[in-house]
């Protein structure tokens, strides 16, 4: 593919922040990509590239400008990998420090869409054929209260989850949709009139620990395709080496009591994150003892990194794992992690980030890459909706 022209603008995410999004012309052909961004990041994820300010994206602009587009524009690409070493080669540092992830990731992700594009092919098939995995529909991961640091911290765990499965995503969706429009008249009930979180859920503010477990049961209740999960987040709860869960501090010991009261009461079939990223011991107590029930997921325990996916599969340390584009900052070390942690065995949940753009882009990552769940908000935000509305086009385009 030639590329002839790359351009770079700052547009804003669902926070109102600023992030990047690069368009990339070959011919009468022209692709967009845009970078979400997190706010409960993990400590080894690739350095994003702030102004001085914290928040603007004017220095990760004018590296493109200046460092990467000269070096794409005119030139011809065999292959999307080829964009991504040479912004390897570029970049020349561990941490993309240089340029910025959410720089690169921009570009990573416009290259592929073009490849995709000019090969004709649905851009979760184009995935699927270069990340070397075997595409398949995934579960949806709605999360529907938002607490920890999406919400002031007014429930312990970041994201209480509806998971949807069954025959059909489209169906899935609907099913979701329609438990999350009931729990909003269960949460008033319970908790009056509550503000929504960063990723668009219902955000009460409870000490009452059972409380969102027993609210989600109740709206999902005689579906047999939907259960719950959480994100913990725990990373965001560890305070010299103790727990924060609401106004008490515990141990490791308690919190893993706590999970196996929410495993057994609740029928909660996916806990990411349970323990912070350094408490690594947490995490193989939690998958030797629960890991044949349950999903214990990875998020800024992996990070999306080759190595420390390698390193922790090794370790045992969990049977599941997040991916996220902007934790790495190419797909071509997506694809990487995502192939070390499905021949260790692990499932894969495809995720958005806290501050998201209406990119689409990990709706198709999910289904290339045959991904169990995907993680999209709940649907009151567009930058959420629009992954859902991705994953039931792509269902017809899967089966048709
Ligand atoms: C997460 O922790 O899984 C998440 C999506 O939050 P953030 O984007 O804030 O890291
Ligand atoms: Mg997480």
């Amino acid at each position: 593919m030639r590329i002839d022209q790359a351009i770079a603008t700052e547009i804003r995410d669902s926070r109102g922040t600023p992030t990047i999004e690069v368009t990339l012309r070959s011919g009468d052909l022209s692709v967009r990509a845009s970078s979400p961004a997190g706010k409960s990041t993990g400590r080894k994820e690739a350095h994003e590239k702030r102004d001085a300010d914290g928040k603007g994206v004017s220095d990760a602009i004018r590296g493109l400008r200046e460092v990467v587009f000269p070096r794409l524009e005119g030139e011809r690409f065999a292959f999307p990998n080829d964009i991504d070493k040479l912004l390897l080669e570029l970049d020349g540092t561990e941490d993309k420090s240089h340029l910025g992830s959410n720089a690169t990731l921009a570009v990573s992700i416009a290259g592929t869409k073009l490849g995709a594009a000019l090969s004709g092919l649905p851009l979760w098939k184009f995935i699927g054929a270069h990340s070397g995995a075997t595409p398949g529909l995934p579960r949806l991961y709605m999360n529907v209260l938002n607490g920890g640091a999406h919400a002031r911290f007014g429930m312990p765990f970041q994201e209480y989850i509806i998971v949807a499965g069954g025959d059909s995503l489209a169906h899935s969706y609907e099913a979701a949709t329609r438990a999350f429009w009931k729990l909003g008249d269960v949460v008033k009930r319970e908790a009056g009139e509550v503000p929504l979180g960063d990723e668009g859920g219902y955000a009460p503010a409870s000490d009452d620990f059972e409380l969102p477990f027993r609210v989600i049961k109740e709206v999902i209740e005689g579906d047999r395709d939907l259960s719950i999960a959480i994100d913990a987040a725990a990373t965001e709860m560890y305070h010299d080496g103790r727990y924060k869960v609401g106004r008490d501090t515990c141990d490791r010991e308690h919190l893993m009591g706590l999970y196996e009261s929410i495993v057994r009461k609740f029928g909660v079939m996916s806990i990411e994150d349970p323990f912070a990223e350094d408490d690594i011991e947490g995490f193989q107590v939690m998958t030797r003892t629960l890991g044949k029930e349950i999903l214990v997921v990875g998020d800024d325990l992996t990070t999306t990194n080759a190595k420390i996916v390698s390193g922790m599969a090794d370790l045992r340390a969990a049977n599941a794992m997040i991916v996220k584009p902007n934790q790495i900052g190419t797909l071509m070390e997506v694809y990487r992690a995502a192939g070390i942690a499905k021949t260790a065995g692990w499932e894969l949940i495809a995720s958005h980030r806290s501050g998201e753009t209406e990119d689409a882009f990990i709706a198709d990552l999910s289904v290339g890459l045959g991904c169990y769940g995907i993680k999209a908000g709940a649907p009151t935000q567009k930058e959420r909706v629009a992954k859902y509305d991705r994953l039931v086009e792509i269902e017809k385009e899967f089966l048709y």
